[in-house]
């Protein structure tokens, strides 16, 4: 289309050029024809000859100017940029080349290894198998052994789940296909499930291979039926991929989630994602690790191990990003050395950026500590200082005791706490939640009580009773827990 407008702009210039030199020639010989004998110089004679030169070349580029036209496009594809972007602009989008257009599978190495994760070596241990697996696949062959074709990481945003995924890759030298679960949703229908057949097709094409799934739940939620076509389509699509390939094919697909209970069913069937790895808050221990890690090259003027201890609650990926905006600020003052002043600095700046990073002062932990460490007490079980709910009884069929337990265990915190500082504190409201579901299931479905709240009321009696009694204990596990975050059953 503006090919063919260049074409009639210029023979339109080209005629305007032959009928104004036709004009000025006729023009110019009247004037010399009128006065001729007035005419003293050359100069009107040069003026004629210019004019019939232009009128000819005029003519010659009228003639011509197929010829001319493609010399002028050749000259302006020099400026190749201006003219592809114009001819990107002049395409029209339909379904098709959207479709075409979305292609944007690539495959990387990764040059990330073990020595890059701090701590959470008890998941890096069981990774090393994978990483085996991958290695010499052969060893497990000879003896028929399959291992599974899914891992799925679960853990909360920042713990590095992506980052181990990637030292898999590294440590065992495979290509690593990185893809978030966001990006297989699209707008038509059809187009994600296409996009996990093309990363299955590249992966196979260049096996062994680690293919990464992040936020799997953006396309792994459980199907309702009544709900989204697009990401149902792309689910069963990644179902079908992962049941279509043997064990031993050298593709190995990692996910990463925060919310497992989310997810379908059938992604987490044997042959499927059946293998899960827990991630969590980095515990004191994997702070100080994380800290040595991004603090190896640089001076500093700090307690490491007070910092350790003061970053509880914080993610990995957070720990990196204070050590990282600690650097900045001591690049500002002209310095080499990160004083404790930068480290209170880039603190205040991240607690202020996420809501999440909150900085626990010494009284709140002291109130967390109780808290849990009076769970701990009550549920006679290893308990951390950030966990949060109880281990589940999954008996099948409860007694009104074992019920009752249950509900005794969500409430420990809350007595615990107004036991040891006679003051209510608003700590956890889950457990609240958890405790009146189970009195209501009690009481309405199971008809063990006549009233919700009575039911309530005796269990916090209870507590009171015997968290009374052994307000010591409690002391001394709350100890315990500030010192190592973490209360183990011997120590109750
Ligand atoms: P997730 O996938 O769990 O959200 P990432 O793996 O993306 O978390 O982590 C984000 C960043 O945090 C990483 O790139 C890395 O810089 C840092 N990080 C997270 N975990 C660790 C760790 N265990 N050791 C060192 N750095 C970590």
């Amino acid at each position: 289309m503006s090919q063919n407008l260049n074409k009639n702009q210029l023979d339109k210039n080209l005629k305007l050029m032959i009928l104004s030199a036709t004009v000025l020639i006729v023009l110019f010989f009247y004037t010399i024809y009128k006065s001729s004998s007035h005419i003293q110089s050359s100069t009107y004679y040069f003026g004629i000859v210019f004019l019939i030169i232009l009128f000819l070349c005029a003519i010659f580029a009228r003639v011509y100017r197929d010829k001319l036209k493609a010399f002028i496009d050749k000259t302006r594809k020099n400026n190749g940029f201006e003219t592809e972007l114009a001819k990107e602009q002049e395409k029209p989008v339909s379904e098709n080349e959207y479709m075409k257009k979305e292609s944007t599978i690539d495959m990387v190495s990764s040059n990330v290894t073990f020595k890059d994760v701090a701590g959470i070596s008890s998941v890096k241990e069981e990774l090393e198998e994978v990483v085996d697996f991958l290695n010499s696949p052969k060893k497990y062959q000879k003896f028929d052994v399959k291992l599974p074709k899914g891992v799925l990481l679960v853990g909360p945003p920042g713990v590095g789940k992506t980052l181990i995924a990637r030292a898999v890759a590294g440590e065992a030298q495979v290509p690593f296909f990185y893809q978030s679960g966001a990006s297989f949703v699209q707008i038509y229908v059809g187009m994600g499930a296409k996009k996990v057949r093309e990363l299955f097709e590249k992966a196979k094409a260049t096996a062994p291979a680690i293919v990464f799934i992040d936020e799997i739940d953006a396309i792994g939620k459980q199907r309702t039926g009544t709900s989204n076509d697009e990401r149902e389509s792309t689910l069963n699509e990644l179902l079908t991929q992962m049941d279509g390939f043997e064990g031993d094919s050298g593709i190995m697909v990692i996910a990463a989630t925060n919310k497992l209970e989310v997810l379908d069913d059938a992604l987490l069937r044997a042959g499927r994602f059946d293998r899960r790895v827990h991630l969590n808050l980095p515990n004191i221990e994997d702070r100080r690790k994380i800290l040595d890690l991004y603090l190896q090259n640089v001076n500093f003027s700090f307690d490491i191990d007070k910092l350790a201890i003061s970053l509880a609650g914080f993610s990995s990926a957070a720990i990196a990003t204070l050590v990282n905006e600690a650097k900045l600020n001591m690049i500002k003052r002209d310095d080499a050395t990160i004083s404790e002043e930068d480290i209170e600095i880039a603190k205040i700046k991240l607690e202020f950026g996420k809501k999440e990073n909150k900085i626990l002062n010494d009284k709140q932990r002291d109130i967390l500590a109780i808290y849990q460490a009076s769970k701990a007490y009550i549920t006679q079980q290893k308990t951390t200082l950030f966990q949060e709910g109880i281990k589940k009884d999954d008996t099948i069929y409860p007694s009104k005791t074992e019920l009752l337990n249950q509900i005794k265990a969500y409430l420990a915190g809350f007595i615990g706490v107004e036991v040891v500082v006679h003051e209510l504190y608003a700590v956890n409201s889950a457990d609240l939640k958890e405790a009146n579901a189970l009195a209501k299931l009690l009481v309405e479905e199971y008809e063990m009580a006549s009233n919700i709240k009575e039911v309530l009321e005796n269990v916090k009696n209870e507590l009171r009773k015997e968290l009374s009694n052994n307000k010591e204990k409690i002391i001394e596990l709350k100890n315990i827990m500030l010192d190592n975050e973490v209360i183990k059953e011997d120590d109750i």
